[in-house]
């Protein structure tokens, strides 16, 4: 007689997807019909030409995306909760995209753009950490708004005080800033719901600072205004990418008229566009299937 023995390993429901918040932030910019473009490099491995065939059917130029032979493609392993809330994992090992040098970026699509939006990861090490700090000055000499979500991912940095004196050290160069209140606290040791918490992260070159916090919405700091902005009541599955998703919404409102960030009734306008993206993207499971169209983000807003 044979019985069933108990298996030593269960299950555990697991989907792949491509994504990554740059990769989100460009997909978000063209699924609402911007033009956008992806600078960077994977591993010439399946994952690698997983992410490359994601940003061209969502129509971003993946012309600065280079192949690295020898190194593998980043992977985030992101577990969920019931709320849809994350928590990551990595492999870096170190992966192509921390081996992206300077001598490898795509200058001319560069000085094309608008906006120069990016994250902290690439400041982690070298040589991607001299390739980011030089696309940040030829963006800069070239007059293109800075963009800048530090994305704190703590598990990638060797020490909580290395990813603050990281995220810091490039912090004063950014045009606009967006934060989660999550990351507030993180990078101020204080409490993001004060105002004074907020305030010390300003600084003289910032246009705007926006404060996103899930449900409840963001929080903006212009220079001479500020406020907050609602969030929408969606049914969250998965919240990865909504922070992405915000981005590159208010990104594509930022390059067709950047009087709003001088403007408190456009930017609110703008804002509460950017928080039913986000909402809609927390809707499915993934980030860059869940991104919004334009006609839903509208239609959540009108409703
Ligand atoms: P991040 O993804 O960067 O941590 P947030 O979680 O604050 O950032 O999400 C960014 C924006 O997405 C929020 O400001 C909000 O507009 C929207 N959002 C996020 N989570 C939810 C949710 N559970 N319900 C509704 N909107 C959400």
């Amino acid at each position: 007689m044979t019985t069933n023995p108990t298996p030593l390993i269960s299950p555990v429901a697991s989907s792949k997807h491509p994504g990554g918040a740059p990769a989100n932030v460009a997909c978000a910019i063209s699924k609402l019909g911007g033009k956008s473009a992806f600078i960077g490099k994977v591993g010439d491995d399946e994952f690698g030409h997983m992410l490359v065939d994601i940003l061209k059917k969502n129509g971003v130029n993946s012309e600065g995306v280079c192949y690295d032979p020898h190194a593998r493609t980043a992977l985030a392993f992101v577990t969920l909760k019931k709320n849809g809330e994350r928590e990551f994992m990595f492999y870096r090992n170190p992966s192509a995209d921390m081996l992206l040098k300077e001598s490898e970026l795509n200058m001319g699509l560069l000085k094309q753009a608008k906006v120069f939006h990016y994250g902290s990861i690439s400041l982690i090490s070298e040589p991607c950490r001299s390739a980011h700090l030089t696309a940040m000055k030829a963006a800069r000499e070239a007059g293109i708004l800075l963009s800048y979500d530090p994305n704190v991912r703590l598990p990638l940095w060797p020490s909580s005080n290395a990813a603050r004196d990281g995220i810091k050290s490039i912090w004063k160069d950014a045009d606009f800033i967006k934060v989660s209140d999550d990351e507030v606290a993180f990078l101020t040791q204080g409490d993001p719901e004060k105002e004074d918490v907020v305030l010390s992260l300003w600084h003289d070159r910032l246009k705007l600072l926006v404060v996103t916090d899930g449900e409840k919405g963001c929080r903006y700091f212009a220079k001479g205004f500020k406020g907050r902005v609602p969030g929408f009541s969606v049914k969250a599955v998965d919240t990865t990418g909504a922070g992405d998703a915000f981005v590159g919404s208010f990104l594509l409102s930022v390059a067709k008229d950047t009087s709003i960030f001088d403007k408190e009734e456009k930017l609110r306008e703008a804002l509460a566009f950017a928080n039913a993206c986000g909402a809609i993207c927390t809707t499915q499971k993934g980030a860059i299937p869940a991104l919004p169209s334009t006609s839903d983000a509208l239609a959540l807003v009108k409703s």
